[in-house]
């Protein structure tokens, strides 16, 4: 079965008569899918991106991620988004083990196992290219290092499903190609299904297997494709 379904799901804001964000949506990832969900702004990407994660709860329709009905904030995903919002009073590095304090199950394990924490996090900053920075507030970091460190935080609690919305928008192009590169590394070592929401469409061809077309008002899914042609890999 899918690790993430989404069956005929409704979700309007602001009340019966609000805007309807996104409607009759169907989607299923497979375990190990990398998925691109790309469209314009406004077709309710990040809705997406919410209901998955379980910061929405859908008016009408079903979510599952791994087997259960999405009603609340779901601990299997990390997620990063487009603004990163570090806690600006805490280093980069207890930046990156905020989930692990967050999520119940996994505060116990940060209790016992602080170094082995510390150790995996010094390792994730190395891999974005950011080996040293964890002493470093975020406010002394420059915008395309806080995305990276964000990164981080996203995969310290080894989520099975990475969501990512939009996470090199408002990155230079060579950091981005970059960050492009340690993604798609890590779908291809850890085999984590991921789904990137991106506007981006070379993004989308670049880095997913899938990709979703979404159109909007109200938001739905128009067409979904499966990368037909080998992507060079080094
Ligand atoms: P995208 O991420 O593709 O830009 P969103 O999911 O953010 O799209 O938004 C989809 C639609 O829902 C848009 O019409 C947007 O204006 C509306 N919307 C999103 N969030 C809210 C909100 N909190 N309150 C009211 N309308 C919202
Ligand atoms: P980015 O391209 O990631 O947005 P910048 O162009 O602002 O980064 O900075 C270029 C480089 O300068 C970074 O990759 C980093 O090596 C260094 N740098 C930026 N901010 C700092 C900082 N606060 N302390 C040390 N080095 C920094």
């Amino acid at each position: 079965s899918p690790l993430v379904s989404i069956d005929n799901v409704d979700m309007r804001y602001g009340g019966p008569d609000g805007t309807l964000a996104v409607a009759g949506l169907n989607m299923k990832i497979a375990k190990g899918d990398f998925c691109a969900v790309v469209g314009p702004s406004g077709c309710g990407k990040s809705t997406l991106m919410k209901l998955v994660t379980g910061l929405h709860i859908p008016q009408s329709g079903v979510v599952i991620v791994a087997g259960r009905q999405v009603t609340e904030p779901v601990s299997i995903v990390g997620m990063a988004f487009q603004n990163p919002t570090m806690l600006p009073w805490r280093t980069t590095l207890e930046n990156i083990l905020l989930p692990l304090e967050i999520v119940e199950r996994h505060r116990k394990r940060l209790r016992r196992h602080k170094r082995e924490y510390v150790e995996k996090a010094e390792h994730l900053l190395e891999t974005v290219g950011l080996k040293g920075f964890g002493s470093k507030f975020p406010w002394q970091l420059s915008g395309g290092m806080q995305q990276r460190a964000n990164l981080c935080r996203a995969l310290i609690h080894e989520p099975d499903l990475l969501m990512l919305d939009e996470p090199f928008g408002a990155l230079d192009a060579f950091t981005r190609e970059e960050l492009w590169c340690v993604i798609r590394d890590l779908h291809a070592e850890q085999g984590v299904t991921i789904v990137l929401v991106t506007h981006d469409l070379r993004e989308s061809v670049f880095l997913a297997d899938r990709i979703f077309v979404m159109s909007a008002r109200p938001g739905r899914i128009i067409s979904e494709h499966t990368v037909p042609f080998a992507r060079p890999r080094e």
